[in-house]
């Protein structure tokens, strides 16, 4: 007897979910419900419209990693759909994908329509019906049945919502008697109104350390200043470590920034020192040292109190001093984020203890399933939240075409 699936949210998850339980069982009705006039957006819009499908990185504890939230819950299911197995599934739909240098994988094409193409094209082919305008407000489990609307009935549902900035938008998963961790905004970048940056907009280092006052927030990774402040890896990753804990503070903090992490400050100074003695005669403002961008190099020595007109040789103990401070220990107070425009991210969601991580099936209503970011997951930028996405949904669909073959 066929069986009736609804899958809520036409989005990366939803689709994935529905083609994959499509590809592996026959004796199945989807439904997608889209409560816009538009599928897949996210997809479209991501990566810069390149769309970063996944990340290189696919043993199972090294990628669960990258997720400030849902690290231990995806473990088990990386196990099952790791990157490797996006890449190979990609692959069999005929998609040619490439690695860049930073691991971050995307469709050869350099186009996200390759993938939405991909997508529809199987669902088309397996008759998923799709319905835009279509918002699920309401799911209430009835005579092994589960009743969407209080009207339509159907043998399993699928949630793939996706994130919510407020609170209220769950508030149709509470009802279903789910516990939901309030959303904060995760990968943002530091509001910064000191005149140290004013001027270096755009200026980049390769790598920097950076680590929060008075707290174990700490991060590695390249440096942007920005308009506003500062940006790239190193603070999209405290920011979605931190989530929580810089929300807690109303994103006011000092952080500590190291401009040659691949040197202790000990080091610092006397490579500073052994510099000093090498280039005496050089004046200290034009001549840097750690490869570090000009205009930042000659910020942090005005900031040092070095005349602009001083010789190395003249370069006092105590300047050199400050210079290596400055150069591995700057302090930049942040007044604010602002929402990093590139990859935006929900952290909170759906709580992971009310979800069984090997089947993607709720513990409070049997049949109805969740996946993506509707979760209380998210990953650091890089593909990671994709992937969660597809690991997710895979599996739940692994579980739904089982049963469903199960009775046919
Ligand atoms: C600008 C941008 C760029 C990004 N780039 C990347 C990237 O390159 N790589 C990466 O890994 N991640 C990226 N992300 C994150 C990634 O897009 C998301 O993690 C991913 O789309 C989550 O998929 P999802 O299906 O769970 O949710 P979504 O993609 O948000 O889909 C949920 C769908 O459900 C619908 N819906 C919601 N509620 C209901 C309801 N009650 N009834 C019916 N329908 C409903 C929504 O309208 C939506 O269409 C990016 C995000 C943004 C915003």
């Amino acid at each position: 007897m066929i069986k009736n699936v609804a899958v809520i949210g036409g989005g990366a998850s939803g689709y994935f979910f529905a083609i994959n339980l499509a590809l592996n069982c026959s004796d199945v009705k989807i439904t997608i419900f889209e409560k816009t006039s538009k599928i897949l957006t996210k997809v479209k819009v991501s990566g810069g419209g390149r769309c970063n499908v996944t990340n290189a990185v696919s043993a199972p504890n090294k990628l669960a990693e990258n997720y400030p939230r849902g690290k231990v819950f995806l473990k088990k299911l990386f196990t099952k759909f790791s990157s490797s197995d996006t890449i190979k599934w990609f692959e069999n739909q005929g998609i040619i994908l490439k690695t860049e240098p930073d691991n971050r994988i995307f469709p050869e094409s350099d186009s996200s329509q390759t993938i939405i193409d991909c997508f529809t094209r199987i669902a088309d082919k397996y008759r998923i019906e799709l319905r835009y305008n279509a918002p699920v407000e309401f799911i209430q489990p009835t005579e092994n049945k589960l009743k969407l609307n209080s009207s339509e009935l159907f043998d399993y549902v699928f949630v793939g919502a996706g994130g919510n900035s407020k609170l209220e938008g769950y508030n149709w998963i509470d009802e279903m008697n789910h516990t939901i961790q309030h959303p904060l905004p995760s990968l943002f970048t530091f509001n910064i109104p000191d005149k140290a940056l004013k001027g270096l907009e755009g200026v980049a280092v390769q790598n920097v350390r950076m680590k929060v006052e008075k707290s174990n927030l700490q991060s590695e990774g390249a440096f942007l200043v920005t308009h506003w402040g500062i940006s790239g890896p190193a603070v999209l990753k405290l920011s979605a470590w931190g989530a929580e804990e810089l929300a807690a503070i109303n994103y006011t903090f000092r952080v500590f920034v190291n401009f040659v992490p691949s040197v202790n400050p000990e080091i610092t100074r006397s490579e500073i020192a052994s510099f000093k003695e090498n280039n005496k005669n050089k004046l200290v403002y034009g001549h840097r040292l750690f490869d570090l961008p000009s205009r930042l190099w000659e910020r942090l020595v005005e900031l040092s109190e070095i005349d602009k007109t001083l010789k190395w040789c003249d370069l006092s103990k105590q300047s050199l001093n400050k210079l290596a401070e400055n150069l591995t220990n700057f302090p930049f107070d942040t007044r604010g984020k602002t929402t990093f425009k590139e990859e935006f991210v929900t952290c909170g969601g759906v709580s992971l203890e009310e979800v069984n991580n090997e089947t993607m099936e709720s513990f409070k209503i049997p049949n109805v399933y969740f996946g993506g970011e509707v979760l209380n997951i998210d990953g650091i930028t890089g593909g990671f939240n994709f992937q969660a996405a597809w690991s997710t949904s895979w599996v739940a669909a692994q579980e739904v075409a089982k049963k469903i073959n199960a009775i046919t």
